[in-house]
């Protein structure tokens, strides 16, 4: 393995920031900086570390992918975060969503219903640094009830109906960004809970795995 203390400077990682996030609008501040300090090699199987600042999602195993890093990206910009916030992150998989969003946010609750891939996020998240993050092996469309309620939440799997619990632990003025679709196609959407009710807003084409529920 790599040393990937994470802070220190990586060319390929300033190169992504530059050209595949800030250059395609990605304009929040806070979310280059922690996409410039988090080590995706960390995050990807070995083999594939020296891809690991491609524009691209890449195989992690149990048929699932680590993210593009300009979806994560534009993600976490959709949930505008300050750095206080309790962050639910519904969809482990690598662990490399869930280290950025514990460099922008105060807490977060990531889960994952597959338990290989969240033993291996979990080594990942040490090694970086981020073991602040805690991990939850189960069905994320339930939400984390006893963690409960979320300042904003991240969904990393594709749904075409959003789950009511993630709904009901969103606090009144939060935001989650979820990929709304199935296999056909999917658009990133991001909800705002108001007192009205939830109000939801379409951003970009996108394909993420479909959330399996149950
Ligand atoms: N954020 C991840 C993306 C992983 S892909 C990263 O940065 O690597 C989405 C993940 O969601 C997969 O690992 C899949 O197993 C998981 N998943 C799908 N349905 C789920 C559910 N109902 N609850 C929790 N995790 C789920």
């Amino acid at each position: 393995m790599t040393h990937v203390a994470g802070t220190e400077h990586d060319p390929r990682r300033a190169g992504m920031v530059e050209r595949q996030l800030r250059r395609r609008g990605i304009s929040d501040e806070r979310v280059l900086a922690a996409m410039a300090r988090v080590p995706r090699e960390a995050f990807v199987p070995p083999e594939l570390a020296g891809v690991a600042y491609d524009d691209a999602a890449l195989p992690i195993g149990e048929a699932q992918t680590i993210s593009q890093p300009f979806i994560v990206a534009t993600m976490c910009e959709l949930l505008e975060l300050e750095g206080s916030e309790h962050v639910l992150d519904v969809g482990t998989g690598s662990g490399y969503a869930a280290a950025v969003l514990d460099e922008l946010a105060g807490s977060v609750v990531s889960i994952e219903r597959i338990p290989a891939l969240a033993a291996r996020a979990r080594r990942a998240l040490e090694l970086t640094g981020h073991r602040r993050v805690e991990l939850r092996v189960g069905d994320g469309s339930l939400g984390v009830a006893d963690r409960a309620p979320f300042d904003a939440i991240a969904v990393a799997a594709a749904t075409d109906r959003v789950p009511p619990a993630l709904l009901e632990q969103l606090i009144l003025g939060g935001r989650m960004v979820l990929p709304r679709g199935g296999r056909r196609g999917q658009r990133l959407v991001r909800i705002v809970q108001t007192a009205g009710g939830p109000v939801e807003t379409a951003s970009l084409a996108c394909r993420f795995v479909p959330l399996v529920e149950g």
